[in-house]
């Protein structure tokens, strides 16, 4: 049984409290290890420790800060396999998705802001009266980074490396979910020679860990991805205390189907945006709007495909493995039933599989396609964050486009058009952060990412990450 230890002041330290959670293997259902049941006396021993070495790494130049991140990037890359086999174990999603996507995308979030930092320049304006303005981008303090369980390390590391780029000591803290990579994360910041007390890892329960970290006085500013209800509960506590947030949250995502598309490429696609690490991807496009012109043929494909997808141990040649965890099996079957009780009519899966040999008590589901429901109804408004989706007939763009628009959400939405002149009116009309047109997850690092609505606040990314994880002060000298 592996232990998990909090990662503070540069040590591997056992919780105040003594306790610990079990962490389990989806794919088997069994505990595989243990971690820091932490509370608020871990994240006072972190925040402490990050505000001893605040100085020290803020003064020290920004080239040494990129060595040193530059390292951490080379050492993920070079524990890939046994970073990707940790992920697929907590996480349950296939181990060639997590070697091929996770860890790779985790070394490059480092790189990226490794590097750019060495990039971000200040901004000096020249007045008329003879004066000239510049604005200095001063780090901040401590930020506190809180993730979620779906794309581990990948969303961790993509708060953790621009705010340490930007000279921010930091207090994380992981899901509870899936802590093991950012466990191995901490022993590889040591081997990386990150100084003592920069990143703080504290593991632990949401309400506790999470709670502590919003709640701190000692930390203005709050790096957080999860679900919305989640997100409105710690800006109601972080907005009093005018502390700097951004808040990456749910989505319901449309993918809207033109006749007129490349339907091969539309096809293939839309399996993977539907089904990628079993529907788990706040990117992942769950409502499937089609024209009814190509209505019929596209759903008879859609369905062909779909049914020859393979479930199992993520470990073998699957295209899905596990969700993430029993209650989640559970929340995401209770909306099949949902949607059969909405007239829904379930074209392919609805049902938890039961595998044989070590993957027999694993929580695995089939891949689900539904259609005949009102886009009004439930299923076709809530976020259901799993392998459930939905297909629905349009006519016309603005009805395509009124029912892309209907949900509570706006993370991001794809178009498959071979008209250039409708993908960009479409493209412009969709109330989302990101629009992908003939493509899904095609992703750049430097460009803004985030929602509109209730899919959060704030955009990550390129130098806008750096320009949230600091703060800019305007200095007018008089010449
Ligand atoms: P979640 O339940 O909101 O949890 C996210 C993180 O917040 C976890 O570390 C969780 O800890 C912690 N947390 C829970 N309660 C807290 C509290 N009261 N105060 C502070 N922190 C707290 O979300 P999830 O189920 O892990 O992730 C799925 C959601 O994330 C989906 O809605 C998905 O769309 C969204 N997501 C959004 C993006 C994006 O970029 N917009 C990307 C990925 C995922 P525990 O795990 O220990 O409870």
């Amino acid at each position: 049984m592996q232990i998990i230890e909090n990662y503070i002041g540069g040590k591997l330290l056992k919780p105040v409290s003594g306790e610990y959670l079990d962490n389990f293997n989806p794919a088997t259902g069994s505990v595989y290890s243990q971690i820091p049941d932490s509370d608020q006396r871990d994240v006072e021993m972190a925040v402490e420790a990050a505000k001893n070495a605040f100085k020290k790494w803020s003064e020290t130049p920004y080239e040494q800060r990129s060595r040193i991140l530059c390292k951490i990037a080379d050492l993920i890359e070079e524990n890939l396999d046994r970073l990707a086999l940790a992920e697929s174990t907590d996480n349950g999603k296939p181990l060639k998705l997590a070697t091929k996507v996770d860890i790779p995308r985790a070394s490059a979030n480092f790189r990226f802001y490794g590097t750019a930092i060495m990039h971000y320049a200040s901004k000096s304006h020249y007045m008329e009266g003879n004066a000239v303005n510049y604005t200095m981008r001063e780090p901040i303090g401590i930020a506190g980074c809180i993730s979620p369980w779906n794309l581990p390390l990948y969303l961790f590391t993509w708060k953790i490396a621009p705010a340490l780029a930007a000279g921010n000591c930091v207090v994380a803290k992981p899901s509870e979910v899936t802590p093991m990579t950012a466990y191995l994360l901490s022993e590889i910041c040591i081997e990386a020679g990150l100084p003592d007390g920069v990143l703080n890892i504290v593991h632990g329960l949401g309400p506790k860990v999470g709670q502590a970290i919003t709640e701190h006085t000692e930390i203005p500013v709050i790096s957080f991805t999860g679900g919305t209800v989640t997100g409105k509960n710690i800006a109601a506590i972080a907005a009093p205390m005018f502390k700097k947030m951004s808040l990456e949250l749910g989505g319901k995502n449309p993918n809207i189907i033109f006749a007129d598309c490349d339907f091969d490429e539309a096809l293939k696609t839309t399996v993977l945006s539907s089904f990628a690490n079993q529907g788990q991807i706040c990117l992942c496009g769950s409502r499937i709007f089609v024209q009814r012109e190509i209505y019929d043929k596209f759903k008879d494909a859609f369905v062909e495909k779909v049914k020859k997808l393979t479930v199992g141990d993520p470990l073998e040649q699957v295209n899905l493995g596990a969700v993430v965890s029993k209650p989640h099996q559970e929340k995401v079957l209770s909306y099949v039933e949902l949607a059969k009780e909405e007239g829904g009519v379930v074209l392919a899966g609805g049902n938890k599989v039961t595998l044989e040999g070590r993957c027999k008590e694993g929580y695995f589901i089939e891949p689900t396609i539904i259609e005949g429901l009102d886009y009004k109804c439930r299923t076709n408004q809530e976020e259901i964050f799993g392998p459930v989706v939905t297909l629905t007939p349009f006519d016309t763009e603005e009805e395509a486009l009124e029912m892309a628009n209907s949900t509570q959400y706006g993370l991001a939405g794809t178009i498959w058009t071979s008209n250039l002149k409708k993908a960009h009116r479409v493209a412009h009309e969709l109330k989302s952060g990101i629009v992908w047109i003939n493509c899904w997850l095609l992703r750049d690092l430097r460009t803004p990412f985030g929602g509109m609505k209730n899919s959060g606040v704030g955009r990550e990314g390129g130098f806008e990450a750096l320009d949230f994880f600091t703060e800019p002060k305007n200095i007018c000298v008089k010449l």
